[in-house]
């Protein structure tokens, strides 16, 4: 059971990496595709651990009680968070990192609910208690970090623009006067823009892949967030869209949890710190294909 989740996994993994490469005709995977390129394509990148224990944790205790692990996720962001509108199969490099957690916890595939939230509504539901932890492109913030906490950071980018491929007239950040760009409402990239570059306009929408939309219908002038999300947008349609510049901000991303669990806080950092190959793995699976250059960061002490 457990064995045949993982190879479906390998699948996917070739279609994150097609789209990626911009291969991918966007017509599902045949059955198989992707198996037996490697030698290693069939090692699980993590085991789902047995008797975990972990005290002192109100979020494991609920986990416990439910019997199964509730993780925030995004489902628009190829390469990262990712939800195949046909297969409805997750994947994505912050989709493996929430389900590494998981498996650390205990829990496997069959025992994980993912739940779509948008930027704007993150800490919200880690507050109500709607999903146990946040796992996608959550930056770490001193802001954020007033209403909840942060296990990591475990991946660094920076914020980036998305343009047409035909524009020539936006080559930096330093070429958006006069522009309008396109962010996540509760983003950092938007409000840094807000912030400034007061000669930009801005639109907030729910989700990047609608800011995409707009950018490619010529209602917008560019597509600002973390470049490793844009990347993931530029890979998938190559004819239409490009990243242009430099990173210009750091945006180190966390895995979003309840303010007071310092207990899974440290079980998380922990398991960042002591996992051996496994991001690296996680990383060459998901994000290999994509030219970034990224090594996993150190844990924040
Ligand atoms: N990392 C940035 C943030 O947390 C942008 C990506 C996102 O909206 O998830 O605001």
């Amino acid at each position: 059971m457990r064995k045949s989740r993982i190879l479906t996994g390998v699948g996917i993994a070739a279609v994150a990496l097609l789209a990626l490469t911009g291969c991918n005709s966007g017509s599902p995977a045949s059955p198989g595709a992707g198996e037996g390129t490697t030698p290693t394509s069939d090692k699980p990148l993590f085991e789902v651990a047995k008797d975990v224990k972990l005290t002192g944790s109100p979020t494991f205790d609920r986990i416990t009680k439910n019997g199964k692990v509730t993780i925030g996720v995004k489902e628009d962001q190829p390469g990262l968070g990712y939800k195949d509108a046909t297969t409805g199969e997750r994947t994505g490099f912050d989709i493996d990192i929430a389900r590494w957690v998981a498996a650390s916890l205990g829990y496997g595939e069959d025992k994980i609910e993912f739940k779509a939230i948008p930027s704007a509504n993150r800490e919200q539901a880690i507050v109500n208690g709607d999903v146990d932890y946040y796992v996608g492109t959550y930056s770490i913030t001193e802001k954020r970090q007033q209403v909840i906490s942060f296990a990591g950071p475990y991946f660094v980018t920076g914020q980036g623009l998305l343009v047409r491929k035909s524009e020539d007239t936006i080559k930096s950040e330093k070429d958006l006067a006069g522009k309008t760009v396109c962010s996540a409402t509760g983003s950092t990239p938007l409000q840094n823009i807000e912030a400034n570059f007061p000669d930009t306009k801005t639109v907030g929408l729910d989700v990047y892949s609608a800011c995409v939309e707009q950018l490619i219908n010529k209602q917008v002038d560019a597509v600002t967030t973390d470049q490793a999300i844009l990347i993931g947008y530029a890979a998938q349609d190559p004819d239409e869209l490009k990243v242009v510049g430099e990173p210009f901000t750091t945006e180190k991303y966390g895995v979003g949890l309840a303010k007071d669990d310092t207990a899974l806080q440290t079980f998380i950092n922990t398991m960042f710190t002591d996992g051996g190959d496994t991001w690296k793995a996680i990383f060459e699976k998901n994000l290999g294909a994509s030219g970034m250059k990224v090594t996993q960061p150190e844990v924040a002490k």
